[in-house]
């Protein structure tokens, strides 16, 4: 069986379509694929159905921007209710803390001599989703930065020029919304947070506590020490294991659809749950 639990489409800021996404996953013998979409449950019966035509179990999923302690942290539900009521309301909020932030960077942009960024960021969203993305997008058409990964590193990363934290649901809250909807709380990508050891073993045991699920151990482009650590982690912590991609598409052609390594066997794989 082959999962991945982690992609997106262009109804946030992934490239396919989710009728494209899906024939993508097919064609990398995905059996079963969520797209977890920023803050928007992309799921319906249609497009379940398109995908089990092409053998693929499509299960609703999200990837959530969170906060704890003050940092960023992107949480996957997955198998979740997609109209249940407080996930629903929630993203709502999460959306309109992601266009607030949007403002205070466009504004941070303006300071920096690049006016009408937010206007420039939302001919590169196709849905109501806009993000840190397709401000990048739009400053490498403006020749602002070269590719993707600068115009991060020099403007909307974490602590850069125009960067702002949005004020988004804690990760504890995040949590209830999940499991509210009957679904796995998923940490993602646990590495990309930049946490020293201590602090992400707190994270994790916190997160346990809290009713966490799992955790990502597998993503692409894990150097075996990396991978060594987050398996240990996800045993220490009692923890379910996930993979994903996070494929987005081609702007980003590092993350590929299914293209990463097996789950160590150690690790209990949550997408063996889920398949049932
Ligand atoms: P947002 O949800 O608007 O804060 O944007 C977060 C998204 O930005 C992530 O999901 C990635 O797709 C992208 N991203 C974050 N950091 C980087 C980076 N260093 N290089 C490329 N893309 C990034
Ligand atoms: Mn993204
Ligand atoms: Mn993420
Ligand atoms: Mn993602």
């Amino acid at each position: 069986m082959k999962y991945d639990l982690h992609t997106h489409t262009n109804q946030s800021d992934g490239e396919l379509t989710p009728e494209e996404l899906i024939f993508r996953a097919s064609e990398a013998g995905i059996n079963m694929l969520a797209i977890t979409d920023h803050d928007r449950i992309t799921f319906d019966d249609e497009l379940a159905i398109k995908a089990k035509n092409y053998g693929i179990k499509l299960i609703p999923s999200v990837e959530i921007s969170t906060i704890w302690n003050g940092i960023g942290l992107h949480l996957v539900g997955l198998n979740v209710l997609p109209n249940a009521k407080l996930i629903q309301l929630g993203l709502v909020s999460n959306r309109e803390a992601r266009h607030a932030r949007n403002l205070l960077i466009a504004e941070k942009l303006s300071a920096e001599g690049i006016p009408d960024a937010l206007v420039g960021a939302k001919k590169y969203a196709i849905g109501e989703i806009v993000g840190r993305t397709h401000f990048a997008q739009y400053l490498i058409e403006t020749a602002k930065a070269k590719d993707i990964k600068r115009a991060f590193s020099q403007y909307l990363a974490n602590g850069k020029k125009a960067f702002s934290e949005a004020k988004w649901v804690s990760l504890s809250t995040a949590i209830t919304w999940i499991k509210d909807a009957g679904g796995l709380a998923v940490l993602a990508h646990p590495l990309r947070y930049g946490l020293k050891r201590k602090r992400l073993c707190q994270l994790l045991q916190e997160f346990k506590n809290q009713g966490g699920d799992g955790m990502e151990v597998i993503n692409c482009n894990l150097k075996p020490d990396e991978k060594e650590n987050l398996s240990r982690l996800c045993q220490q912590f009692n923890l379910k294991a996930s993979c994903g991609s996070d494929f987005h598409g081609s702007h980003m052609p590092w993350y590929q659809i299914g293209r990463f390594d097996e789950l160590p066997k150690k690790c209990q794989a949550i997408g063996d749950i889920l398949y049932g």
